[in-house]
């Protein structure tokens, strides 16, 4: 099956009247037995094998969990409220005491804040990374390692990271390799194809896809999977069922919507490209960019995020106010991945590796988002906005 039938046919495990095509919400905490002996069973149904108690899932939980598992190509998914959720829990669940944690410079800002925070006061030994290191991962990885992070394109960047590369030397080192795959989503990467063993999701994002509810999913191979839900268990990490339901109903198109935010996406980068007043454009499917090959070489497709260098000439403060400030169509704020599109500036915090690279532009960076919207009102919207930058 191809990923258009898989997102359609996906968790469609018959609810109790098979008629109807959407799973029923339960809102519910406790869950009755039919008897004694069916309650006895409950032990072996806390790891998520069938329904128990409404923390462990129900079965909207469920029909999510498996549609999405089979998108991402993975054994198993489990769900949490947040995608913040879906990035501290597997790190907990897998991490101890005297552990060693290979993080990327260019990663989601939540993951590290959470690493150099919680988890090096628990006494796990972090370390960020160069995003574009590649198979030299090796000189890092110590006995201790036990997992090597990644995030791909990184965070505002948009580094593109070597995942065969990495994994290979991880995995000869018995580390597991964690991967956020919110940019390309479950159609756009294939991680374990390429050696992840656990993938993440902020299914707040492209999966949900309408702005409307936050939430995180985590998917892994059937030898992580035991530790990853054992982590679910002991932190009771679990989704509502309102928002399970609506991140279901999400799922169902995404393979209609994510070719339209890829293509605006490009449409947006070509035309910012050949602007005055951008230095550069950051886009891992452009042909210009850097991690242009590996992107072509590991991916099906794109989001629609990207960021570019404004001119240096148009980056002071008033500048930048007053380019954003003059956008209509474009929102402001944080978060991506609904039907809108967003546009703001942002600013990279690196600790391992240097940030612009050497011969980078100096300017201010601006992260875009290319929604729904028709792409010609996009860009008279950005021309309006440049008009006011200029007049600042
Ligand atoms: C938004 C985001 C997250 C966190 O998701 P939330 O649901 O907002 O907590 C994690 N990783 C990436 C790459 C994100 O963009």
């Amino acid at each position: 099956m191809k990923d258009a039938t898989r997102a359609v046919r996906g968790g469609r495990s018959p609810g109790p009247d098979p008629r109807f095509v959407n799973p029923p919400v339960y809102h519910a905490s406790t869950v009755l037995f039919e008897d004694l002996e069916s309650l006895k069973g409950t032990a072996k149904l806390r790891y998520g094998d069938g329904v128990s108690y409404a923390v462990h899932g129900t079965p909207g939980t469920y029909a999510f969990e498996e549609a999405l598992a089979e998108l991402e190509g993975g054994h198993r998914t489990r769900i949490c409220s947040a995608g913040a959720q879906a990035l501290s829990g597997p790190l907990l669940a897998c991490l101890a005491a005297g552990d060693h944690v290979l993080i990327p410079d260019a990663v989601y800002g939540n993951t590290r804040d959470f690493a150099a925070g919680m988890l090096a006061r628990f006494g796990v030994s972090v370390e960020f990374y160069d995003p574009l290191i590649g198979g030299g991962i090796r000189a890092l990885i110590r006995p201790e390692t036990k997992v090597v992070y990644t995030e791909s394109p990184g965070s505002q960047t948009f580094d593109v990271q070597d995942i065969p590369a990495i994994a290979e030397e991880a995995h000869k080192a018995g580390a597991l390799v964690f991967m956020d795959n919110t940019w390309a989503s479950p159609l756009y990467f294939k991680p374990f194809e390429h050696g992840v063993d656990v993938s993440i999701q902020a299914v707040t994002k492209y999966i949900a896809g309408h702005g409307d509810l936050v939430m995180g999913a985590v998917t892994a191979t059937e030898a992580a999977y035991p530790q990853i839900q054992k982590g679910w268990y002991h932190l009771g990490l679990s989704g509502s069922p309102d928002d399970t339901y609506l991140a279901l109903r999400g799922l169902r198109t995404i393979h209609v919507r994510l070719p339209r935010h890829w293509e605006s996406g490009i449409a947006l980068g070509d035309w910012l490209r050949a602007r005055d007043e951008v230095e550069e454009v950051l886009h891992p499917a452009m042909p210009h960019d850097p991690g242009h090959a590996i992107w072509k070489r590991d991916f099906r497709g794109a989001g629609g995020l990207f960021a570019f260098w404004m001119a240096e000439g148009l980056s002071s403060a008033a500048q930048i106010s007053a380019f954003c400030n003059r956008l209509e169509l474009f929102g402001m704020g944080f978060s991506w991945g609904s039907y809108q599109s967003m546009l703001m500036p942002v600013n990279p915090r690196r600790t391992a590796s240097p940030w612009p690279r050497p011969g980078q532009p100096k300017g201010q960076l601006v992260r875009v988002y290319a929604g729904l919207e028709d792409v010609d009102d996009l860009k008279a919207d950005l021309d309006a906005a440049f008009a006011a930058a200029r007049a600042a």
